[in-house]
């Protein structure tokens, strides 16, 4: 039985794991932490439950597929259900939007609210399955491998199509062809922020995340996101795959070219496979220091990071939905100041708040607060100055917007920054998902999933191909497996 070692636990390294030893692999999976999940972990303190990063779960059959090719039923090992309403807005001129599952609620909704024509909403989700249905199969299902040789044969053509569906103009400019009203224009410009790029710069092809969104549905897990990361353990442990935790790797072993086994500490493991699930710049970095890293992909912008407030928070709020969003005033000076390594004093906010699904998430008469705002990735600032002043910021704006005087109902906090994400998850300067994708050739520029010069070794994860998210990093390793 050949062996194979998965270096980190995140969502991808877990899956890629389930996939291995599906095909008979002897799997052993060494995490860093002593908590499997990586970004995906969960927080349970003073009776409050977090997830700690994702909240928002999309493509939910990539998920399905993974345990029915495993021969397993999903639902044995969790459930998820479509959430009606996908997520409350809040407008600083007081406009309240829902954002209702089915599309024809959800666009007449634009007009009671907005007084944006609905028959513009619903063209523009059918530009935007359009433009996923010309990517789908090209960006997310395949690898990158030998991206050069393959781009002619599959992909000039899509590309072609692509331009006809202006999806090489930034999606700013595309949705102000589609709208006329700045409330819909920055409400479909948040998109740009699912994989932590700039919607003023991002090409138009992130209309597929809005296609995902509305067109695919969004759904929460019954157990939160966590879950995901709970099934595919326990289906690992099914199939016989070691976890080790507290078990940082060092190295990754070489022999010649081929990968043959890990260090940890003074310690080496031989394997004849190694999947590595490090974020892509650490991995050269530091566990290949003698491999000549690709440096036109990891010389790449990086994506932005986040700014989380875990927040158990007395009284519950009946106005609030499990996720919402309170938008700032200016979007594209909160982006501008991104651009620029700061953060705007006016920033949206976005609060999830499992407990309106999942009630043992907080005790009674209390809820979680999941606080997020987008921060860029790490690059020398003072995070404690941020955090300070980002405190002070969001509080002033839910009171003002929301009516609820917070400081001093909040039971519970924590506090998660760039720092704090790189150094617990190895994700370089904390950026959340590897590059950013404010290019039309950003999706060329991630690391596939192996370094053809380097042989048995695999690379899976949200730094990488096709992208970050928990469906994308599910791919990844469906397609590292694929390449074994
Ligand atoms: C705040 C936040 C909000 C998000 N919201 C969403 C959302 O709503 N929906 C969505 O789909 N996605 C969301 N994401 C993105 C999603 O969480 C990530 O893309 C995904 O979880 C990343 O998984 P990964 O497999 O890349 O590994 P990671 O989660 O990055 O984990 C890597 C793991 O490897 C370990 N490791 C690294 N190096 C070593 C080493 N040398 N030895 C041993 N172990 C090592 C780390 O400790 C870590 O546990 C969010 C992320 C964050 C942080």
């Amino acid at each position: 039985m050949s062996t194979l070692a998965v270096i980190g636990s995140g969502v991808a390294g877990l899956a890629s794991a389930v996939l291995a030893a599906n095909r008979g692999y002897d799997v052993s999976v060494f995490e860093a932490n002593s908590m499997l999940g990586g970004k995906a972990g969960e927080i349970r303190e003073a009776g409050f439950r977090f997830d700690r990063g994702p909240s928002l779960f999309t493509m939910p059959e990539v998920l399905d597929e993974l345990f029915t090719t495993c021969g397993k039923n999903p639902s044995d090992y969790y459930s998820y259900s479509r959430l009606p309403v996908i997520t409350k807005y809040f407008y600083p001129d007081g406009k309240v939007f829902h954002a209702y599952a089915k599309a024809e609620d959800f666009a007449q909704e634009f007009e009671r609210v907005f007084g944006e024509r609905s028959d513009h909403v619903l063209e523009y989700l059918y530009h935007a399955q359009k433009v996923f249905e010309l990517t789908d199969e090209v960006f997310l299902r395949h690898p990158l491998r030998k991206a050069w040789r393959y781009i002619p044969k599959h992909v000039l053509p899509k590309a072609a199509s692509l331009r006809r569906l202006k999806a090489f103009t930034t999606l700013n400019a595309l949705h102000k062809k589609f709208f006329t009203t700045p409330e819909a224009i920055q409400l479909f410009n948040r998109y740009a922020t699912y994989n932590g790029s700039d919607p003023y710069r991002a090409p138009g092809t992130m209309a597929v995340i809005s296609h995902l969104e509305h067109n695919h549905g969004a759904f929460i897990m019954d157990g939160g996101m966590h879950q995901v990361v709970q099934s595919l353990i326990q289906l690992g442990k099914e199939l016989g795959v070691d976890y080790h935790t507290n078990s940082p790797v060092e190295e990754i072993l070489l022999e010649g070219r081929r990968a043959c086994g890990i260090r940890l500490g003074d310690k080496k493991h031989l394997f004849d496979w190694v999947i590595t699930n490090m974020d892509v710049q650490p991995t050269y970095n530091k566990l290949l220091p003698s491999v000549k890293p690709p440096q036109k992909v990891l010389s790449q912008e990086k994506s932005t990071s986040a700014l989380i407030f875990y927040w158990g928070v007395h009284g519950e709020h009946s106005d609030l939905d499990v996720h919402n969003i309170l938008f700032s005033a200016d979007y594209q000076h909160e982006f501008d100041a991104l651009r620029n390594g700061k953060v705007s004093d006016d920033p949206t906010v976005y609060l999830y708040i499992s407990k309106k699904h999942i009630p043992n998430d907080a005790p009674d008469e209390a809820e979680n607060w999941f606080v997020m705002i987008n921060v860029p990735h790490d690059s020398g600032q003072d995070w404690d100055e941020i955090v300070a002043r980002a405190k002070d910021n969001v509080l002033t704006k839910i009171e003002s917007m929301l009516g609820i005087t917070l400081s001093s109902s909040i039971q519970y906090e924590r506090v998660w920054t760039p720092k704090g994400i790189e150094s617990d998850t190895s994700s370089y300067a904390g950026a959340l998902y590897g590059n950013a994708s404010n290019s039309p050739f950003s999706a060329f520029f991630r690391h596939s999933e192996r370094n053809p010069s380097l042989k048995n070794l695999r690379f899976v994860g949200g730094g990488g191909h096709p992208g970050g998210g928990v469906p994308l990093c599910l791919l990844s390793a469906k397609i590292a497996l694929d390449s074994l």
